[in-house]
């Protein structure tokens, strides 16, 4: 496979090469946002097989095996086996060419397993049973993989009203990564449903022992869970909003539509504005207070196909990129914080690439010089987590932002197999410098300190930034 994933893959120049071989590869993994199963690494998961790893939880897979003609019975079914499941997998890869997992799937066979051959029907017995060996071995397990891709620190995704238990297991025990949690307030924001919604506030009132019928209660119970998690060692907060919320409202307005919610009467979408306005307001001031980072991924339209999202539920690749204009609410949003004195550091990611240079410049107006890239534009996200989109985004903050201070990559990955996407990002983040110097538009003279910058984004920029 010489000339598909070898040592010198996406490396087109001689400066590239010296970029990552000598700067970028060496580097530890900080993974500050991820959707790993705490629980699988505080057990120290074993996995059964390449088929469970890869396939249990992966709508990017299952949305390809869709496309290429599998039956759903192969992608979520119950009553169809990992191996049978895998060889789908198997059969879709091939026909998966120049779409990201191409890449994603080889260079995880690669970096993990050692498998050189490319993944078709005729070689999936032996590299199925090939992983498979492997996966049952301890280097493997959730605990190994971590380690054997030089992890040092990551960040789960957690809900407020989450114990914690398995974060305070790995603390207790002094596990030599650091798994933290991220503050992921949604559920508490998500008022479109009063039942739902009205559960939820049972469920956070019963961890947080504030008995919440008022939304000043909300707040407090939130404000506790909030020290709960900052007691774990939580330094980030994360937002999966569909676009930023920063509509005028008053004290007496949001009592008005808590009560309105609580009662179980359906909102009005300037309620529900004004509502997640307040929500995203207050969530921002607690992390300030406690210098988080606080994170935005926005921009999302979720449950597109309502038939298979009843039948299975969210997450299961039926979302897509939306197109709203948020770049005024935005830019309210963050005024409004530092007109307070209360705007932590910040990362923005969006879905749609047409809002690249849109928050390239909007970061721009925030910088106060208090932290080098006290705003981040965050790396290429979702459908945008490819060589394009990730190419896209560094090109936007090149030429609207300095490159040179940003925090970099992230898996955002359900899977203890992605860590090879750091990797990628590495390569794509070389080569992009590398292609720039042979053509004299960066000086070569200044090959130290272009490959300290790239050690700065692969690690250091974050390891600074964030101060786990
Ligand atoms: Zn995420």
């Amino acid at each position: 496979m010489k000339n598909f994933i070898h040592e010198d893959f996406l490396l087109q120049t001689d400066a590239a090469k010296e970029l990552y071989h000598g700067h970028a590869k060496m580097q530890p993994i900080i993974d500050y946002h991820c959707h790993l199963n705490p629980e699988y690494i505080a057990n120290d998961h074993a996995f059964d097989n390449l088929g469970q790893i890869w396939l249990e939880g992966d709508h990017y897979k299952w949305r390809a095996m869709r496309t290429n003609g599998v039956d759903e019975r192969y992608c979520t079914g119950k009553d169809t086996s990992d191996w049978e499941k895998f060889e789908k997998w198997a059969e879709t890869v091939p026909y998966t060419m120049r779409n990201p997992l191409y890449h994603w799937t080889h260079l995880e066979l690669k970096t993990a397993f050692g498998v050189d051959k490319l993944l078709n029907p005729e070689t999936a017995k032996e590299i199925f049973d090939h992983c498979t060996d492997l996966l049952r071995t301890p280097q493997f397990s959730a605990r190994g993989l971590m380690k054997k891709f030089k992890v040092e620190v990551v960040c789960t995704t957690d809900d407020p009203a989450d114990n914690l238990e398995h974060h305070l297991s790995l603390k207790k025990e002094n596990f030599d990564i650091k798994v933290l949690p991220t503050w992921r307030p949604d559920k508490a924001m998500a008022v479109e449903n009063p039942q739902e919604y009205r559960a939820y506030l049972e469920k956070l009132s019963a961890v947080s022992g504030v008995t919440i019928s008022r939304f000043s209660d909300l707040i407090e119970a939130l404000r506790k869970r909030h020290d709960f998690f900052a007691a774990v060692g939580c330094k980030l907060s994360d937002h999966g909003i569909e676009e930023f919320y920063a509509e005028p409202y008053t004290q007496a307005e949001i009592e008005q539509i808590f009560n309105k919610v609580y009662g179980g009467k359906e909102l009005t979408k300037e309620e529900i504005l004004q509502f997640k306005s307040a929500m995203l307001y207050e969530g921002a001031v607690m992390d300030w207070e406690k210098g988080w980072t606080q994170q935005f991924h926005y921009g999302a339209i979720r449950n597109n196909n309502t038939r298979l999202f009843n039948k299975l539920g969210p997450d299961t690749g039926f979302d897509s990129i939306g197109d709203f204009n948020t770049a005024k609410a935005m830019s309210r949003f963050f005024d409004q914080l530092d007109k307070d004195n209360r705007l932590t550091k910040t990362i923005i990611y969006n879905l749609n690439p047409k809002d690249n240079d849109l928050i390239a410049t909007m970061i721009g107006n925030f910088q106060d010089g208090s932290v080098a890239g006290k705003m981040q534009f965050g790396s290429g996200w979702w459908f945008l987590d490819q060589k394009t989109g990730m190419e896209a985004q560094m090109n936007s903050l090149s030429n609207l932002g300095l490159l040179s201070r940003f925090v970099g990559m992230l898996t955002d990955s359900r899977s203890f197999l992605s860590y090879p996407r750091h990797e990628y990002f590495r390569r794509i983040l070389c080569n992009l410098i590398g292609n720039d110097i042979e053509q004299g538009l960066l000086p070569a003279s200044e090959m130290k300190f272009l490959g300290e910058m790239v050690e700065d984004i692969s690690y250091r920029n974050a390891k600074q930034f964030f101060k786990f």
